[in-house]
């Protein structure tokens, strides 16, 4: 994971990597962050000191079958064959109102992943999660904020076909797709979760809890840690909040030992 050389040389890229960090950080109000290197990736095994490295997800058993919504799945299934057996998914009633299944994107080995609720409208025409409004958003978190590609990490969603009219996902929905997510999880082997959302916290931890009272704080998800913020559509609306989710970030940051958060 590499990036593409700059037609301006290494240090003109610094500079306009640098200008661009302190732009977003001024953006958010905060002074004072002693940012990643330039350039920084997700080094591999990086861990809080203290903290003990989350543990993998729980090897799945059994026979991968036909690619029901088992939460099991085969040892050592790929993305692309979790793909290929989801199919043209027809197990909950979303199916005939989508135009495309919203898989999901990105490194299929990324130690972050970003899980939101369910495709909207621009997402569901295009096939990709997060590409809208809230999805550039998303896009400025990672490349601007946290210093990497949107191709580092991966992004996906608990609902992989988009409900009518935006609506919240309903629990059978959730009953027949949440076990693709798990799967998806398992084949990629994340280090950290970010919930993005009420829907998407709520939904993996199994609560009712506030997201104000679950953002900020470190949750579990069949042995993976989860990071709960703010959805970056909420952040449309409320932008002030940026703030937090920043602050929520900069743990993620941390654990995954990409940055140097303050105080
Ligand atoms: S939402 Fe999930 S379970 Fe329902 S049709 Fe789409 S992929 Fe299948």
């Amino acid at each position: 994971m590499t990036r593409s050389p700059g037609s301006q040389g290494p240090l003109a890229e610094l500079a306009h990597a640098v200008a661009t960090y302190v732009e977003y950080q001024q953006e958010l109000g905060v002074a004072g962050f002693a940012p990643a290197a330039a350039g920084a990736r997700l080094p591999a095994g990086a861990v809080v000191p203290g903290e003990a490295p989350a543990a993998p997800l729980p090897a799945p058993a059994g026979a991968p079958g036909d690619g029901g919504p088992s939460a099991s799945a085969a040892v050592g299934e790929s993305l692309e064959a979790l793909r290929a057996a989801i199919g043209d998914c027809r197990r909950c009633k979303l199916a005939p109102g989508r135009t495309n299944l919203v898989f999901g994107v990105g490194d299929p080995h990324a130690r972050l992943v970003f899980v939101g609720e369910a495709p909207g409208h621009d997402e569901d025409l295009k096939g990709e999660p997060f590409v809208g409004r809230a999805g550039q958003l998303l896009t400025e978190i990672v490349t601007k904020g946290m210093r990497l590609r949107r191709e580092d990490v991966y992004i996906a969603n608990v609902i992989k076909c988009r409900p009518p009219g935006n609506r919240n996902p309903e629990p059978d929905e959730v009953e027949s797709c949440e076990p693709f997510l798990v799967r998806q999880l398992a084949a990629i082997g994340p280090e950290v979760i970010v919930a993005l959302g009420k829907f998407a916290a709520q939904t993996l931890l199994r609560t009712k809890t506030p997201i104000t009272q679950l953002r900020g704080r470190w949750h579990d998800y069949h042995g993976i840690r989860v990071m709960p913020t703010f959805h970056p559509a909420y952040l449309l609306r409320n932008p002030g909040d940026k703030r937090l989710v920043w602050d929520d970030i900069k743990k993620v940051m941390q654990v995954l030992g990409i940055g140097t958060a303050p105080a």
